[in-house]
């Protein structure tokens, strides 16, 4: 994948929350790491101060799928994102048919790697509580665990029924 401005346009979904144009497409069922499945919404909804306090003790990270302009970040080679090659790759499928997903018109991950990435992508957590190093390789960053972070960052500025910034 080049640079350029389509792809400038398509959406990291495994953002953090303090993306201007952040949206939370997923939310977390499941009660342990074994049983954690996305549930995709019918649509994005923006990152909202009231909607990041839904995850209570938890990082929004943990228990939302959020979805933002690709920022370029670490995975990213200048070709395409790594993270969701080592989705793709690394991890085995969870589902037998893409899920409904209200991003996927605009998803660099399914862009990429196509449904390869969607069966798998149920299972992703952006933060992992108690990581595993098979976790970690997959992330490719060790230090994404939450208890590694050191505080859940409300955007500032944000205001209920207004974008995070
Ligand atoms: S990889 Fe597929 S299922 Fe996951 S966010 Fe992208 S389009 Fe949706």
């Amino acid at each position: 994948m080049t640079k350029g401005p389509e792809t400038d346009r398509l959406l990291c979904p495994s953002s953090q929350p303090n993306h201007p144009d952040a949206r939370v497409f997923g939310v977390q069922t499941g009660h342990s790491p074994e049983t954690f499945r996305v549930g995709y919404l019918t649509e994005a909804h923006p990152v909202t101060r009231d909607l990041l306090a839904q995850a209570g003790e938890a990082l929004p990270t943990e228990v939302l799928r959020i979805a933002a302009p690709c920022i370029r970040c670490s995975h990213h080679d200048g070709i395409g994102c790594r993270l969701a090659t080592r989705v793709a790759t690394m991890l085995p499928p969870v589902v037998g048919a893409m899920p409904r997903c209200a991003i996927r018109p605009d998803c660099l991950w399914f862009r990429q790697e196509g449904k390869a990435a969607c069966v798998r992508c149920p299972q992703v957590v952006t933060i992992a509580r108690g990581a595993t190093a098979f976790d970690e390789a997959v992330a490719g960053l060790s230090s994404q665990r939450a208890e590694d972070l050191p505080t859940v960052t409300t955007p500032a500025g944000s205001r209920p029924g207004t974008p995070a910034r």
